[in-house]
């Protein structure tokens, strides 16, 4: 029987639903016309090959200034667009400024920098995204194997032949396909061994505090023997502390990204980060005495 707060309860769940409902509708409203008014932008996040002791390229991550609300956050913003059908439309606005921006780091002559876009599981329903990408690397000048195209492990995993297909026509471009959020998608490993992809991200749950935990440990090992098994690399995100990266470094992952090394950055900021090795040998090299 419901007790004498069992009515209220419910008014003050109906109550608090309502308003995340209008709250939700808000967000939707102001986010069909923020591309329009330029409310978008990137941001770049280093990406560190240890082995070289240099920046390999960066990862492109969505930003939204909302006029009154600032910056809101993608995992707020991102459900919403692929709830309202703009996911597409934003995705492709986000794919052409990562591929001018990386054509730009030409001109860094630091080497090769990569540039990865994630794409999300609604996109892969949209109209053909493998002509569009093609076309997108050919309006920039921009080599395919430039870019890299990030899916989540559980993206990938609800439709492995849509996936399969997806990247099959993008590695015969020549563009990389990286399986981000590793770990945390439930993917079989008969999905694993239909799907051709060339890098691993390992989720940062794993990362954090990983010399400290042993099932972290456990996992962050078996993942980079699997990308070792499978030939292909691997990359730890959202590496915070010094501790994570040497025992990382130490169990065999040689790719990093996380903000011990640099948050994301605006595109000035992450071209001045490339512009100056020495920074970043610093961290390196400091670390490189316990590394043995
Ligand atoms: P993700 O692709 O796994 O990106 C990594 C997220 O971790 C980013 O959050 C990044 O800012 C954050 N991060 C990086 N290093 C660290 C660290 O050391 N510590 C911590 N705590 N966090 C770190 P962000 O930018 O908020 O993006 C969240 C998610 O939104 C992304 O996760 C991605 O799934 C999605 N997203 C971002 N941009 C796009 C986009 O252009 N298209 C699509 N479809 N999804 C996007
Ligand atoms: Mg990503
Ligand atoms: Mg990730
Ligand atoms: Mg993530």
């Amino acid at each position: 029987a419901a007790g004498p707060e069992g009515p209220i309860q419910v008014q003050r769940i109906d109550a608090a639903s309502a308003a995340a409902e209008r709250d939700r509708y808000a967000l939707e409203q102001d986010l069909r016309g923020a591309l329009a008014n330029g409310e978008f932008e990137l941001r770049y996040q280093p990406q560190i090959d240890a082995a070289s002791g240099r920046v390999s390229g960066a990862e492109a991550l969505l930003r939204w200034r909302h006029p009154e609300r600032g910056m809101v956050s993608p995992t707020l913003f991102i459900p919403v667009l692929e709830e309202a059908g703009l996911i597409e439309e934003v995705g492709l606005w986000a794919l052409n400024a990562a591929c001018r921006e990386a054509r730009s780091w030409h001109r860094l002559g630091q080497g090769p920098l990569t540039v990865a876009v994630n794409v999300s599981a609604h996109q892969l329903d949209g109209a053909d995204l493998h002509s569009r990408i093609k076309r997108t690397l050919e309006r920039h000048s921009l080599r395919a194997g430039m870019l890299e195209i990030e899916l989540t492990e559980s993206a990938a995993a609800a439709d492995v032949n849509r996936a399969e297909r997806l990247f099959e026509g993008l590695r015969g471009l020549g563009i990389h396909i990286a399986i981000d959020d590793f770990g945390t998608g439930f993917s079989s490993l008969s999905a694993l061994r239909v799907l051709a992809f060339d890098k691993i991200k390992i989720d940062r749950q794993f990362v954090t505090e990983v010399e400290a935990r042993r099932d972290s440990q456990a996992i962050c090992q078996s993942v980079i023997a699997l990308a070792r098994g499978l030939g292909i690399r691997v990359i730890a995100e959202g590496v915070e502390r010094e501790e994570e990266y040497l025992w990382l470094r130490r169990h065999g992952c040689s790719e990093f990204q996380g903000y011990y090394f640099s948050p994301p950055l605006g595109a000035p900021d992450f071209q001045a980060f490339v512009r100056n090795p020495a920074a970043l040998r610093d961290r390196l090299a400091l670390d490189a005495r316990h590394v043995q």
